[in-house]
């Protein structure tokens, strides 16, 4: 077996180290690597499966033009020359580029540089806008630079945190775990979310404050400590400029009363708040999505910085407001300046950054301005402003609000580059060329996770097919587009060592962002890397800040008044992730255990609403917006607000014929970091009635989504399964069945039919639907897909004999369900999490389903009573 290869996990900001050892030439055994800063041995449900998702199942493996095959000359040539051409034609603002925080930093760093310094506009915007570029543009307001002011050893010494907008639990769950670990040892836990979820349920205070008020409760909390004494003046004094009348103007409408009112949260709950807030010093204010994706996410930002800069909670161990990324390298790309409102290494546009970056790059033009964000670049393609477009490791056909109008854009553009590792997307459907791009696990170079710290990943295995790295696709069309000389890397590592030369170059200590060291090593030095930490365990330590005058700001900020529900969309939208999901599930949707914690799109509802609108746990409903409808399976949860709706923004149309988030969020930014708000859309829901409901097991992937009124994607063991409902009959749905023999039942009263098919003496299909009778649990079922024989009960749905139902699975490790668990913890008298460890092994290896079961402990805690 071949010595592990130390690397870094392909999915969220948190950055784990990985431990690789490969067994084969497309197979390994993932561990956590125990020397990184980051996890220190420890990975989540995502990570642990890594494993599962390293085959080349749906890979695009060779350059595409049209539907055609191509060669990598003739595909580079023709991007080459359409860019030139529409360039000629139009000028450099009529082309861009669409690129994402799955770029390792040295792609991000070749594409930024063709853009901005050779192409001469700042049309490179990159779907981190989507995830944290509010926190970008709080931190340039308060900081005079985007440095995220904490590290993870800063969650070992809190006494407070404060979760604001995060389900961390679920969407960073290795810091999650750090955090849980400090509580233990006495620290406390605040979590402001609308929502009760798994992180609020474990919280020792939970404020479901009303979406959008964010605003409000913080400067609510400014002014009580200001009030109390709290605010540290001397610091203040010393380091950090205050607008004239910034305390007159925060004293207007933030008491108490009124906040609690404007947050609909008791005004005890926000006087406790309050008071762990004062008496802890020691405090990290942790942000995410629900901060950065809002309509005033920079103001929200801007609102907790104010509270740590004026408490002098910054700069020191365990103090610090704390930005959390989504995307494994978007602070890579932040780095590099892969936003269209940076222009690189932490410059902007002004005149002398401009000139410093041109006359490093030797270039022949450089960006004067920022270009288009997200979504104006989406809009500038359906407007016609921008006629080539090129996206990179991304799906915005899904990913971006108003999925409809980018689709609309997407399919008018007259020429479209999709470079990405997976072959069909909804994206590259509208693509003229497609490029094979290297995946994780053979991608060579760094990224940078939340807290700054840069690691290695490193290739496993060969280039498959003729897939590239994202940095060779682009520096070869850059060379053919004439600029031989400014894109002559051989490999990662050159360009690696040019990035960190720019970070330095003509920075007199102005910029904090420097790799002052790592530019002077060879390839073995880039090759042994190991993974370290620019900026310091504390920035701004010395109360010294990047601005001009050092000083860090305090930022006016007002809570904007939030509208009434509308009588059409009487609802709110929020959208969000799942545990054990990523982003579109190109590769997490390939695990079966992953698919095991949510197999299907669910709009959670209060039971109330439900009741009231007519609602049916478990059955379908469509969500309506403004921009479009989806459906989706309902699911009850007393954890949503009244009047709230929560979806999940993972499937896509080759996943699901419902459930399509991106098509329901309103196009609308934060007027400074242009980042979308998706987590406050006017919306309504109402009951689908559907004829049939089914679900159709395949021991291969279906060409396409089955065509009935919903269908939703499991990926199950030895095959797949798509559950089903629809209303038309049955004949397309057959239709899907293999080729073999045909094992038939029917119940003409119940509307059931049960069709089984058999090849080769195994399971290779199956069919089960109903209008009025029950379906048996899947399980059972799915495990015949890799059955030696042929069982006699086949279309039974399960085995001979009594079956014990586990119920869903809540460790997808050792994949115990949750009925096991509650059995369990009846029979057993099991007390805690670590006792339901010891019966059932669930909880004991990654960790992510502890939450879970600390809610499953406390509900038979409170039934039992
Ligand atoms: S927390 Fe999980 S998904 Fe995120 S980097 Fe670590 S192992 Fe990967």
């Amino acid at each position: 077996m071949a010595d592990a290869v130390r690397t870094t996990c392909a999915y969220c900001g948190v950055g784990c180290g990985i431990r690789a050892t490969v067994t084969g030439p497309r197979s390994v055994e993932i561990a956590g690597d125990p020397d990184h800063p980051a996890n220190r041995g420890r990975l989540c449900s995502k990570g642990t499966h890594l494993a599962e998702t390293v085959g080349l199942e749906g890979r695009l493996l060779h350059p595409m033009i049209g539907s055609k095959r191509a060669s990598w000359d003739k595909a580079l040539d023709l991007v080459a020359k359409r860019f030139k051409e529409t360039i000629s034609r139009h000028g450099p603002g009529s082309v861009a580029f669409y690129v994402s925080g799955q770029l390792l930093t040295e792609d991000y760093y070749v594409a930024n540089k063709l853009m901005k310094g050779f192409i001469g506009t700042a049309n490179i915007d990159t779907n981190s806008r989507l995830c944290m570029s509010s926190a970008v543009a709080g931190h340039m307001r308060a900081f005079g630079e985007d440095v995220v002011p904490a590290t993870y050893d800063d969650l070992d010494a809190a006494d407070l945190f404060v979760l604001v907008g995060s389900n961390t639990a679920w969407c960073h769950p290795i810091v999650y775990q750090r955090i849980r670990a400090r509580c233990e040892a006495g620290a406390k836990l605040v979590v402001i979310d609308p929502r009760r979820t798994e992180t609020a349920e474990e919280a020792d205070l939970h404020l479901p404050i009303r979406p959008g008020s964010d605003v409000a409760l913080m400067n609510g909390l400014l002014q009580h400590c200001r009030e109390t004494g709290i605010i540290d003046d001397a610091y203040l004094a010393a380091h950090v400029a205050v607008p004239q009348d910034f305390w007159d103007q925060l004293g207007e409408g933030n008491d108490l009363w009124s906040v609690a009112r404007i947050c609909d949260v008791p005004a005890a709950d926000l006087r406790h708040f309050y008071e762990l807030f004062a008496a802890n010093p020691r405090t990290v204010t942790l942000f995410s999505q629900g901060i950065n994706q809002s309509t005033a996410g920079t103001d929200q930002v801007n609102a907790i910085t104010n509270l740590h800069l004026a408490t002098a909670r910054i700069g020191k161990p365990g103090a610090a407001p704390f930005s959390i990324t989504g995307q494994p390298n978007a602070m890579g790309g932040r780095e590099v300046g892969g936003l269209a409102s940076t222009l690189a290494a932490h410059m902007d546009f002004a005149p002398e950054n401009r000139a410093r970056v041109q006359r490093f790059w030797a270039s022949p033009t450089i960006a004067e301005k920022p270009g288009l964000k997200a979504v104006d670049l989406f809009r500038g393609i359906g407007e016609g402003r921008i006629k080539a477009l090129w996206v990179m490791a991304t799906n915005p056909a899904v990913s971006m609000p108003d999925g409809n109008a980018v689709r609309d854009a997407l399919k008018t553009c007259p020429f479209v580059v999709v470079s990405d590792v997976i072959e069909k997307t909804d994206t590259g459907a509208f693509a003229h060329v497609r490029l094979p791009a290297a995946a994780w696990g053979e991608k060579d170079g760094t990224v940078t996770n939340s807290d700054r710290t840069i690691s290695r990943q490193r290739a496993l295995f060969a280039l498959p097919g003729e897939a590239m790295p994202d940095w060779w696709i682009v520096k070869e069309v850059g060379r053919r587009m004439g600029w031989k000389n400014a894109f002559t890397y051989d490999r990662a590592a050159d360009i690696w060592r040019e990035h960190c030369r720019l970070s330095t170059y003509d920075n007199d200590g102005a910029r904090l962002f420097a790799l002052p060291g790592a530019a002077q090593g060879g390839n073995a030095a880039y090759d042994d890397m190991q993974s370290f930490r620019w900026g310091g365990d504390h920035p701004f330590a010395d109360g010294r800040f990047s601005t001009e005058d050092g000083r860090a700001r305090l930022v006016p900020v007002a809570q904007k008044p939030l509208p009434e529900p509308l009588t059409k969309w009487p609802l709110t939208l929020n959208t969000g992730r799942y545990r054990d999901q990523w982003h579109t599930m190109t590769r997490t949707g390939l695990a079966p255990k992953l698919a095991r914690h949510r197999e299907e799109p669910l709009v959670e509802v209060h039971p109330d609403d439900g009741s009231r609108l007519g609602l049916t746990d478990g059955g379908l409903a469509r969500v309506e917006t403004p921009q479009g409808d989806s459906i989706y399976r309902v699911a009850f949860h007393s954890g949503q607000r009244h009047g709230e709706l929560f979806v999940p923004i993972h499937w896509t149309d080759r996943t699901s014929s419902g459930g399509r988030t991106g098509l329901l969020p309103r196009p609308l930014v934060d007027p400074v970091s242009g980042q979308p708000g998706f987590k406050r859309t006017p919306a309504s829901i109402a009951a689908v009635t559907p004829k049939w409901r089914g679900f159709l097991l395949l021991s291969r992937e279906l060409a396409g989504t089955p065509r009935c009124l919903w269908a939703a994607r499991v990926a199950v063991p030895a095959g797949v399964m798509w559950e089903l409902a629809g209303n038309g009959d049955l004949k397309a749905i057959e239709a899907l069945l293999p080729k073999g023999e045909r094992i038939e039942a029917q119940d003409v009263a119940r509307g059931t039919k049960r069709i089984a098919i058999v090849a080769n003496g195994r399971l290779s299909g199956a069919l089960f639907v109903t209008e009025t009778g029950e379906l048996p649990p899947r399980d059972w079922l799915i495990a015949q897909l890799s059955a030696p024989q042929v069982a006699p009960t086949l279309l039974a749905g399960r085995a001979p004999g009594a079956q014990t139902d586990r119920g869903p699975v809540i460790c997808v490790c050792f994949d115990v369900g949750l009925k096991t668990i509650v059995g369990a913890i009846r029979d057993q008298k099991l007390a805690n999490v670590a006792a339901i460890g010891g019966a059932l092994g669930a909880g004991t290896n990654c960790g992510s389903c502890r939450p879970a079961l600390t809610r499953i402990l406390n509900e038979e805690t409170t039934n039992a009573a």
